[in-house]
């Protein structure tokens, strides 16, 4: 039976860098996959179904939420986000790493649950880049931009004060970033 694999969870405020970072590790990381989330937020300009996220309606989400297929779910900004259990769990027995990109609500049920993955919160150097970027990646619409902005600093804090991050990383550079985040996965596997 192989080795099982392990769990790399990625949260930070909107605009942090997340999904660039995610992108970058997916790139340079054997034997890793990527969580494809279900949401019930609108695709953005060339998001594709299934690709970044299974998108769906607030029934179907609500109907996988009820059928127990979600291994953390959250209410991100007026809509829901979660994580499909299956894939996950049979990834990592099949000796594969996962990584998965979730909000510090989710963060929380998935240190819970599976204290053994490495959960790595990054930040912006400060807020003003946090909105510089935002605004730069032209994704939203000013409401829902000021939402995402108005999240980042409840968000900072309860991943500080709740103490399930294991590690906190600042995305200054990117390439640096992900060379750190990097070494982090390397250390963790090497110790688990
Ligand atoms: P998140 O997934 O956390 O919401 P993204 O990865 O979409 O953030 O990044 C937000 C924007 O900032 C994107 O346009 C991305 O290209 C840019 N970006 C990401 N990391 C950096 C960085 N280190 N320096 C400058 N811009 C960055
Ligand atoms: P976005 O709409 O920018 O793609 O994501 C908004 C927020 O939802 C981000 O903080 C992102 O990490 C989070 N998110 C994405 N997928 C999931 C998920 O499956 N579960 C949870 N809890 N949060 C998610």
């Amino acid at each position: 039976m192989p080795a099982r694999g392990c769990l790399i969870v990625i949260s930070g405020p909107s605009g942090a860098g997340k999904t660039s970072i995610c992108k970058a590790l997916l790139e340079g990381l054997l034997d890793t996959v990527w969580s494809v989330s279900v949401t019930t937020r609108p695709p953005r300009p060339g998001e594709v179904n299934g690709d970044s996220y299974q998108f769906v309606s607030r029934k179907e989400f609500e109907a996988k939420e009820a059928a127990g297929e979600l291994l953390e779910s959250a209410e991100y900004v007026g809509q829901r986000y979660g994580t499909p259990r299956q894939p996950v769990e049979k990834a990592l027995a099949a000796g594969r790493n996962v990584v998965m990109e979730i909000d510090v609500q989710g963060g929380m049920q998935v240190a819970e649950k599976m204290p053994k993955s490495v959960r790595i919160f990054v930040m912006p150097p400060n807020m003003e880049s946090l909105r510089a970027r935002l605004e730069g990646r032209r994704t939203e619409a000013a409401g829902q931009l000021a939402k995402r902005l108005a999240e980042a600093d409840g968000e900072i804090a309860i991943a500080r004060d709740s103490g399930c991050y294991t590690h906190f990383v600042v995305n200054d550079v990117l390439e640096t970033t992900v060379e750190q985040v990097k070494r982090i996965i390397e250390q963790e596997r090497r110790q688990a």
